[in-house]
């Protein structure tokens, strides 16, 4: 029985999987993301994990930032260390398999879309909000990753002229009020006790915590005013919100809602719900384009993840 060789380069762990062609996951691994020299770190770690399956036929690699899929280029990568590398070419030469380099977001929303909360949606906005936060667009069943690749990036999509500055450089981008560091950051900033956990803010804002009631009710102003701006451009069947504060559940998705709705005067907004997939997504991800890189349709594989 053949096999592939999944791997999601995250800024603190890789995380990979072994999927056979049944969808089905054999071995679950992880390790920490090098500090230095992360290219050779990315190779070797799926080399090591290949070793242990003989019968990989493709591997799947996600990494976030700025990736061509096409070219198998990973143009910047911040938080990994990743900066011009033809990833995909150095793996495949090293491991003598058919490899496929992907974006960490789209390969988490195509997983979203083949078996998760967008099965059967072609329109959809998968966007998990952690410590930063992008999108994955997807039109007509595809991924649209835009001209040069940085399509989705809907956290440095401006939510409030002149508001706080982003790390990007820019002002008042929405991932500055509604990601997961930016909710416990200004939290503290105005007051709030420090070491206070981003998940805790959320329920001290249903609990008369006035300062916590003030930053989450930004947090989901400044998501409703970007969600609006999106539905208007893109028509989205659905919106699929992930990570961390994907998580809170009904205490995001219930005010984002109303907020969005009540934004949205002429029309219906888009279905809004929590991801299915959790923090597999974008190991999901990479396995399907490991199976496309070696012919299989999607469907080739009979996925029978869950
Ligand atoms: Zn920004």
């Amino acid at each position: 029985m053949s096999a592939v060789v999944a791997l999601d380069v995250g800024g603190t762990l890789m995380k990979a999987a072994v999927v056979d062609s049944h969808g089905q996951v054999l071995v679950n691994d992880f390790r920490p993301t090098p500090a230095e020299h992360a290219a050779e770190g990315v190779v070797s770690y799926a080399a090591e994990v290949v070793s242990r399956v003989p019968d990989t036929v493709a591997v799947g690699l996600v990494v976030p930032g700025l990736v061509d899929e096409e070219r198998g280029v990973v143009h910047y990568a911040a938080n990994v260390g990743l900066q011009d590398v033809p990833l995909r070419d150095l793996a495949q030469r090293r491991l003598g398999l058919a490899v496929s380099l992907g974006h960490d977001v789209r390969a988490g929303g195509l997983a979203e879309g083949m078996f998760g909360a967008a099965r059967g949606v072609d329109d959809f906005l998968f966007l998990p909000i952690g410590t930063g936060m992008a999108g994955a667009i997807f039109v007509g069943g595809q991924p649209y990753a835009g001209s040069v690749g940085q399509g989705g990036e809907i956290g440095h999509a401006p939510v409030l002229p002149n508001g706080e500055q982003c790390r990007c450089g820019q002002r008042g981008c929405l991932e500055t009020y509604a990601s997961a560091a930016s909710i416990a950051r200004r939290y503290v900033q105005q007051g709030g006790p420090p070491g206070t956990t981003t998940q805790e803010i959320v329920s001290r804002a249903s609990n008369g915590d006035l300062i916590a009631r003030r930053v989450w009710a930004d947090a989901v102003a400044a998501l409703a005013c970007a969600l609006a701006t999106y539905t208007m451009l893109l028509d989205p069947e659905l919106i699929v919100i992930g990570g961390g504060l994907g998580e809170s559940g009904e205490a995001l998705l219930g005010p984002l809602g109303k907020e969005l709705a009540e934004r949205l005067a002429w029309r219906d907004p888009p279905a809004l719900v929590g991801a299915a997939l959790g923090a597999s997504a974008g190991t999901f991800g990479a396995a399907i384009l490991a199976w496309r890189a070696v012919g299989y349709g999607d469907a080739g594989v009979n996925w029978r993840l869950f």
